[in-house]
């Protein structure tokens, strides 16, 4: 077991977590990046990718390999290890791995999450050479040529049209009935006027085949059971995806289709210091650039709370004197008011006891531990414990005099 208490352990090598440990390790926090598969998650399995700003083309792999190479050369750790739970409810967190344990202050989620496998013949053979899962990521490699969709959903249909911008016929596979699809009413109908689209219905494929790449399907109607060859170059799969997140359960905040739930400026999650992001969060679009966004933000916050989290412990909490911790903002009108009274009884006690002073603004997380709900509100800390809470009303330079000198 590494005693290594790091300052960030990111669990997941895709680009989310990629970035996050970019961002950390330049910042100078020791960051480890726990991956159990291959660095670029996802990403690593692209064939091309053509939609990374300011990179025309790049392969996955070969984009992966630079995102790794990039958080390494600033000091990150990777480690080969399937983390199989956190507990998460200090200030000094764990990683649990099926090799080891980990300890770090602060946990960037970033497990990613998977297309639904529909699991038929031919399908995992053909992955990336010519099923795929991501229209908006590879459609324009079928310009002109033919694709097939299967699904129904609001993915399924809205991808479809996208197709149809760029593949020579677009056929959509659909388990239910003539003019029934799972997508939303205004969806639908859009894709039902779109000339581009055809339509087969009652029916899935069942197998997918081809000679290196795909060039034909099986389709089975469900209601006969006849299966028609179709050709064809490409099929998408829109049946859904799933997150990776299972480990989490109990743990973190979840939807009901085990997405994380997180605050989407600061990419917080239900627990103090841990955050998420990329596509194993609830978010609208799953893409690199929107999981490496996630990833720079979740290592900006997770800076601060390290320093938030030790400066309060260093200057509150480990001190020998008891503390006056005043809750206040510079823009609020009463906690300017209320200053020169909190600063008289600082200059009446002297040294026996210290003044810290905290913008509930900027730092709300430790404003909401210990409940404040008004500003400006005094806190007596003694020993590490807050002691008595004295709000804006019964600020005086005497009461919080007295109240202090209790103490000593
Ligand atoms: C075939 C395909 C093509 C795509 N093409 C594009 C494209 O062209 N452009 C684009 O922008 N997007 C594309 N995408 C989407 C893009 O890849 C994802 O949005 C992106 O990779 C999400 O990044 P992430 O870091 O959130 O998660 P992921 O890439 O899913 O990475 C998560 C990582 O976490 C690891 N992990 C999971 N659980 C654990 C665990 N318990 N312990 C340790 N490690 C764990 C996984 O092994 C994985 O490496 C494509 C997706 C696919 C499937």
């Amino acid at each position: 077991m590494s005693t290594k208490i790091y300052d960030v352990a990111i669990i997941g090598g895709g680009p989310g977590g990629l970035t996050a440990a970019l961002y950390a390790s330049r910042s100078k926090l020791a960051t480890v990046i726990l991956e159990k598969g291959q660095a670029g998650g996802q990403l690593a399995t692209t064939e091309e990718i053509e939609n990374w700003p300011g990179t025309i083309h790049s392969t996955g792999p070969e984009l992966s390999a630079k995102m790794l190479e990039h958080a390494q050369k600033f000091g990150a750790e990777s480690i080969r290890e399937d983390v199989i739970g956190i507990e998460a409810d200090g200030f000094i967190k764990t990683i649990k791995g099926r090799n080891g344990e980990y300890k770090a202050k602060s946990i960037i989620v970033s497990t990613g999450a998977e297309p639904r496998i529909l699991g038929i013949p031919g399908e995992r053979e053909f992955r990336g050479k010519g099923v795929s899962y991501c229209a908006t990521c590879d459609a324009d490699f079928y310009e002109e040529l033919d694709v097939v969709v299967l699904g129904n959903g609001d993915a399924a249909v809205e991808e479809a049209m996208y197709l149809t911008k760029f593949a020579e016929t677009v056929t959509v596979v659909v388990i239910h009935e003539e003019g029934k699809v799972d997508a939303t009413p205004v969806v639908a109908e859009r894709a039902f006027k779109n000339k581009n689209i055809k339509w087969i219905w009652n029916s899935t494929i069942s197998e997918i085949g081809g000679d290196g790449i795909v060039e034909w399907v099986k389709v089975k109607n469900i209601n006969t059971g006849e299966v028609t060859d179709m050709a064809t170059n490409g099929v998408f799969v829109f049946v859904g995806t799933v997150p990776r997140t299972k480990i989490f359960e109990g743990v973190l905040e979840m939807d009901d289709r085990g997405y994380l739930i997180v605050d989407p400026q600061t990419m917080a999650s239900n627990k103090d210091g841990v955050y998420v992001v990329g596509d194993c969060r609830q978010k609208y679009l799953r893409q690199v650039v929107t999981a490496a966004g996630d990833g720079a933000t979740a290592a900006t916050v997770a800076e601060k709370y390290i320093h938030e989290e030790e400066n309060f412990a260093e200057d509150v909490l480990e001190v020998d004197v008891p503390v006056l911790v005043a809750f206040w903002s510079p823009t609020s009108e009463a906690s300017m008011k209320s200053m020169p009274a909190i600063e008289g009884a600082i200059e009446q006690l002297g040294d026996s006891v210290k003044l810290v002073k905290i913008d509930t603004y900027r730092n709300q997380r430790i404003s909401n531990r210990y409940n404040i709900t008004s500003i400006p509100t005094v806190v007596l800390f003694n020993k590490g414990q807050a002691i008595d809470t004295v709000k804006a009303a019964e600020i005086s330079t005497d009461n919080l005099v007295s109240k202090a000198k209790a103490l000593l």
